[in-house]
């Protein structure tokens, strides 16, 4: 921070901004436990999102491998048994192992807090695709028992004859999970929908309205999505996929991904009142690039692992980013120069073969790369 010129004027600008806000409104309150993708880096997490609707009540959206250890070492160890006795559900959007894997370490440690603190167990409600449970049955038999501690609600369902023939769970990739779910109507949820997105695994979105009126989106993976957009309409938070920056389209593409550009389309298409981005490719180490077309949008903002934000706080997290920009100047110029570097490869590889006459394709190809 000392290294940036800048710092100091960004970071009283933001001080003055903190002071604007009133931060009445606690809940809902977000805490980012993982905003990396696939592989963690030393400063971020896997996938792993928390989320208190009240004092008493709280959920979380994927929790990839060491999101319990997030936890403690946010919360320490006392808040962490006490959050967990609260803990009603976790959602884990895919099959994809890096949303999953800390499942075990959490309805583990929330049955000793209940013990520990002898209290009557009620079993987590896990909602989840058919897929990531063979992974569990097979823990349960090999390492530890845990089946017993969790019941599962289904967000896909094996498509056996009759069901295909009468059924019209998934019908139009939207299902009402929340009529699904034991004691749903003590829940302060007035709906809870999953959505089949563009992305492999039995992906899906989670789309919660509170009974207070907020309505909350988390796309899990996915590649920009129509049916996300419209069941999503006028969310007052959306929290997107943005894997790779904007000169991977093709990556995106492949891997069913989004890029930041297209994320924030979705939030736009959608309406969103503030769109967060995360789930960062861990080529960005600290922070993903974030291009200038950011700062045009107050309701487009940047998560990192261990914000914890409360719902009145919200406009805040846009204003974070000329903060990132100059914190990590230098990580920024390293992704900087590895794409170059890339590009530089890949136009090398084709300049021998450019000649326009010979192979105008691959010469408009080099001059774009250019
Ligand atoms: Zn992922
Ligand atoms: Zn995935």
């Amino acid at each position: 921070m000392k290294e940036s010129p800048d710092f100091e004027t960004l970071f009283a600008k933001f001080r003055k901004d903190v002071a604007a806000v009133s931060v009445e409104e606690t809940f809902p309150r977000l805490t980012i436990l993982g905003s990396s993708s696939a592989t963690p880096t030393k400063f971020r997490n896997m996938s792993g999102y928390f989320v208190e609707l009240s004092d008493d009540f709280c959920f979380f959206v994927d929790c990839g491998e060491g999101t319990y250890g997030q936890l403690l070492a946010l919360f320490g160890p006392q808040r962490t048994a006490e959050l967990l006795i609260k803990l009603k559900f976790i959602f884990l959007s895919h099959g994809h192992q890096d949303h999953v894997i800390g499942i075990f370490d959490l309805v583990l440690e929330r049955r000793k807090a209940f013990l520990a603190a002898e209290k009557t167990f009620t079993p987590l409600r896990v909602l989840a695709p058919t897929i990531v449970f063979p992974t569990m049955n097979m823990y349960d038999m090999s390492i530890e028992k845990m089946t017993d501690y969790f019941e599962a609600t289904l967000t896909t369902r094996p498509r056996t004859q009759e069901e295909t023939a009468g059924d019209l769970w998934d019908k139009d990739g939207v299902i009402d999970v929340g009529s699904y779910i034991p004691g749903f109507e003590s829940w302060p949820v007035k709906q809870l929908r999953v959505v089949t997105v563009h992305h492999p695994r039995q992906a899906k979105a989670l789309i919660l309205e509170t009974t207070d009126g907020k309505k909350l989106v988390f796309s899990g993976d996915t590649k920009p999505c129509n049916r996300l957009i419209a069941a999503g309409k006028d969310a007052d938070l959306l929290v997107h996929e943005a894997t790779f920056c904007d000169e991977f389209t093709r990556d995106a593409e492949k891997k069913s991904h989004s890029t930041m550009s297209q994320a924030v389309e979705v939030g736009e298409k959608m309406n969103a009142k503030m769109t967060l981005l995360t789930h960062f490719s861990a080529r960005y180490k600290k922070v993903p690039l974030m291009p200038t077309y950011l700062d045009a949008k107050a309701n487009v903002g940047i998560v990192m692992d261990n914000m914890v934000v409360r719902w009145s706080e919200l406009p805040l997290i846009p204003r974070l980013i000329p903060l990132f920009r100059a914190i990590y100047s230098n990580e920024i110029d390293d992704v900087k120069t590895q794409l170059s570097k890339r590009n530089f490869k890949k136009m090398n590889s084709l300049v021998p073969n450019a000649d326009p006459e010979q192979s105008p394709k691959i010469a408009k190809k080099a001059q774009r790369l250019v």
